[in-house]
């Protein structure tokens, strides 16, 4: 598989790499099996993150023994200097090694931005004295803000850039991708399925590939899956008239539904939010029923869908006018009949 150089890290990664969200649905003996699949078909970049409950853990176990075949990215969210700390050495033990290749810091918008940057307790120094102890090689960022990303990317601090790109969400080729070329910064493609919403595999990576210096990180769980990306990568074909016709279609019929999660349409005057539960259906998607229904922060906050007044100022600000009210009640009904299921 073809490799590229990923951005100011100069690490020499696969074009497609490997996304540990969904592996978290999967039993251990699965998961581990799915993700060695990766590692035998040259795939050499594998994304995690300390959130994702049993992702880090399974990948420990399954590259065992090839740890230098592979190069691990995993995450933490910018808390205290405590917290990174005890999070960094929980994602080595995990991991079972000694050392992250990337550690980014993650879903960081403009405010908490400034927490991680701020000159006297910032979060940024902390990474920086993990680097020096070798913990960890090199630093990135993951947003889901375009105006938050591209800030991110103008301070020159970070080696890499994680951010939602595909053919709903298309804007960083034309916003972001430009910018990463210009300072140097590795671009890792998030969401390159819009979070399991492209049923269509072929055309959302087709889509991709005429990007040659990005790496995309589609959530896998089953070996014929990787298999199927893996053979668009290493037979790259056009797009045929028909498949662009589809991805018109796709982009026509998802585009006017498909939440980007820039929290443009904030605040909202009933405290609701509105980009967690316009994405609750993704979840659904990807993650065991478990980790979201149990999980006080995505379950209470779908929860307060009930208490939307259908003001619509939120749809008013919304730069790819969503229709917020109908999508926030359906989802809600999504989450109700899921919890009636499972009462
Ligand atoms: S329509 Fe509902 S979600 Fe949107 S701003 Fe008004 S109360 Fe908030
Ligand atoms: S609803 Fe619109 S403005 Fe709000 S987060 Fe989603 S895409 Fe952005």
């Amino acid at each position: 598989m073809e490799k590229i150089r990923l951005g100011k890290t100069g690490m020499m990664v696969t074009r497609l790499g490997f996304g540990g969200i969904p592996i978290q649905r999967l039993t251990e003996a699965e998961a581990v099996k799915v993700i060695q699949k990766c590692v035998d078909l040259g795939i050499n970049y594998i994304d995690t993150a300390n959130g994702y409950t049993t992702s880090e853990e399974r990948i420990g176990k399954a590259v065992k023994g090839r740890r230098q075949n592979v190069i691990i990215a995993t995450k933490t969210f910018p808390g205290t200097a405590e917290d990174v700390t005890k999070n960094l050495d929980l994602s080595l033990k995990r991991l079972q090694t000694d050392y992250i290749d990337l550690y980014q810091f993650h879903g960081v918008n403009s405010e908490t931005l400034k927490h991680v940057l701020d000159p006297e307790n910032g979060i940024y120094k902390v990474f920086e004295g993990f680097k020096k102890a070798g913990k960890i090689r090199h630093i990135g960022i993951t947003a889901h803000q375009m105006d938050a990303a591209k800030e991110q990317i103008k301070t020159d601090k970070f080696e890499t850039i994680m951010f939602p790109f595909n053919v709903i969400t298309s804007e960083p080729a034309k916003d972001l991708l430009p910018l990463c070329r210009q300072h140097d910064v590795g671009f890792i493609v998030m969401k390159p399925l819009a979070g399991g919403m492209l049923n269509n595999a072929r055309i959302a990576f087709k889509y991709l590939l005429q990007f040659p210096d990005v790496v995309s990180i589609p959530g896998i769980e089953k070996a014929s899956e990787i298999e199927e990306i893996y053979s668009f990568y290493e037979n790259p074909e056009k797009m045929t008239a028909a498949e662009e016709a589809e991805m018109q279609q796709m982009i026509k019929e998802l585009g006017n539904r498909f939440c980007r999660r820039c929290e443009y349409c904030q605040p909202c005057q009933q405290g609701i939010p509105i980009s967690l539960i316009m994405t609750f259906d993704t979840f659904v998607k990807r993650m065991p029923v478990a980790r979201y229904m149990n999980n006080p922060m995505i379950a209470d906050s779908v929860e307060k869908a009930k208490d939307c007044i259908e003001c619509g100022e939120c749809e008013t600000r919304c730069p790819f006018q969503l229709p917020i009210r109908e999508i926030l009640k359906k989802n809600y009904g999504l989450y109700e009949q899921i919890k009636a299921a499972n009462a």
